[in-house]
C-alpha cells in the first residue's frame, strides 16, 4: 500500500498504519485540568498522538474546540466523558464514555444538574473549611475554576481539585495532595459527597447518547469490590475497562486484562492527564513511560460502537 507524503493534514495516516499511540483519558479546564481545549489538542500532537478522547468530569463542553484544533493538525479528537457513579462497598466509580454524541438532549439535561449540585457543594465545602477556621472564600474556589463568569455559563465542572487549588493560592497547603490529605480526600473534615449516578444508569446514560462505556481506573476502588464490580457493570453492559492508567501496576493490569477477555470487555488505556496540578502525569506517556495505548484500542472501541447500534 502506498503512503501519502508526510505533509499537512496527511500526516497522522502513516502513524496510524504503523499503529500511532493515542490517550483515551485526558482533563482539560473545563473540568479539573489545567489545559484549554485547544492547548490540550496542541499537547497531544506535540507528544506524538494520533488520537485523543476528552474525558472531562460531568461536562462535554471542551470536545468541540479540541476537535476543531485537533483537525488543524491532523489529531483525532474523540468524544469522552467521566462520570461519577457510586455502588454497593464503592463510593467512587468512575465510567468513562466514548464516541457518544456530545448534543444528545438527555445526556445534557443531566450532566447540566448534575454539575449544579457541584456548584453547591462547592459552597459546602467552603462553608466547612470557615467553620474550621481555614481562611477560603467561595470567591477563592471560583477564581480556581477559572471564574464565576463560567459557572453561571455552566461551561464548567467545579470539584474538589479547585478547592485544593485555592487553599494552595491562599497558602493554606503547599499541594493539592495536601489540600486533599488534610481537608477534602473522603474522611477529611472538608468532604462534602456530590451527587452520584449508579453504575447502571451512568451506562446507560452513555449508551443514550450512543457511546460505549469503560469502568475507568479499577485499581483505585476497594480491592475486595474490585472483581465483583466488573463482573457486575459487565452483566449491566460495560463495554471496556481501562486496563492501563498511570495508577495501575503491572500486576494489576495483568489481573485485569485476563478479566476482559473472560467478560469479553473491551481493555482500554489513558493516561489521566490533568496538567499542572498532577505534574508526574504526561500525556500519551503517563507516569515514568508506564502509559503506552494504540490506535487499536479506539478502533477496538470502534468496533464495539457499531455493535451496539447494528
Ligand atoms: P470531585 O469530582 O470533585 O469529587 O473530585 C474528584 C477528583 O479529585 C478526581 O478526579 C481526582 O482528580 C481528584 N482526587 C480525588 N481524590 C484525590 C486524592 N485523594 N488526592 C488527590 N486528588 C484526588
Ligand atoms: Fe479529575
Ligand atoms: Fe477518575
Ligand atoms: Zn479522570
Amino acid at each position: 500500500m502506498s503512503r501519502p507524503a508526510e505533509t499537512g493534514a496527511a500526516r497522522s495516516t502513516p502513524e496510524r498504519d504503523g499503529g500511532g499511540r493515542i490517550d483515551l483519558h485526558a482533563h482539560t479546564d473545563v473540568s479539573d485540568g489545567t489545559l484549554s481545549p485547544e492547548a490540550l489538542a496542541r499537547a497531544a500532537h506535540e507528544a506524538g498522538l494520533v488520537a485523543l478522547a476528552v474525558t472531562d468530569h460531568d461536562h462535554v463542553g471542551g470536545v468541540e474546540a479540541a476537535r476543531r484544533e485537533g483537525a488543524r493538525l491532523g489529531l483525532e479528537v474523540v468524544t469522552g466523558i467521566e462520570l461519577s457513579a457510586e455502588e454497593p462497598g464503592a463510593r467512587e466509580v468512575h465510567v468513562l464514555g466514548y464516541l457518544l454524541d456530545e448534543r444528545d438532549p438527555a445526556l445534557l439535561t443531566r450532566l447540566a444538574s448534575l454539575r449544579e449540585t457541584r456548584e453547591r457543594r462547592a459552597e459546602l465545602m467552603v462553608e466547612r473549611l470557615q467553620a474550621l477556621g481555614v481562611e477560603v472564600t467561595l470567591d477563592d474556589v471560583q477564581t480556581a475554576a477559572g471564574g464565576a463568569e463560567k459557572a453561571r455559563a455552566g461551561s464548567r465542572s467545579v470539584g474538589r481539585p479547585h478547592v485544593a487549588r485555592a487553599l494552595m493560592a491562599r497558602g493554606v497547603v503547599a499541594s493539592v495532595q495536601e489540600a486533599f490529605d488534610r481537608y477534602l480526600a473522603e474522611g477529611r473534615p472538608a468532604y462534602v459527597p456530590k451527587e452520584k449516578l449508579s453504575g447502571a444508569e451512568a451506562i446507560q446514560l452513555i449508551h443514550g447518547a450512543g457511546g460505549v462505556a469503560v469502568l475507568a481506573h479499577p485499581a483505585t476502588l476497594p480491592e475486595e469490590v474490585r472483581e465483583p464490580l466488573v463482573r457486575r457493570l459487565a452483566a449491566l453492559g460495560l463495554d471496556g475497562v481501562e486496563v492501563v492508567h498511570s495508577k495501575q501496576g503491572p500486576e494489576e493490569r495483568a489481573r485485569l486484562a485476563a478479566l476482559a477477555v473472560e467478560l469479553d470487555l473491551v481493555p482500554t488505556g489513558g493516561s489521566d492527564f490533568h496538567g499542572s496540578v498532577k505534574p508526574d502525569v504526561m500525556l500519551g506517556s503517563g507516569r515514568d513511560g508506564n502509559v503506552s495505548v494504540g490506535v487499536d484500542t479506539l478502533d477496538a472501541l470502534k468496533r464495539r460502537k457499531a455493535e451496539r447500534s447494528a
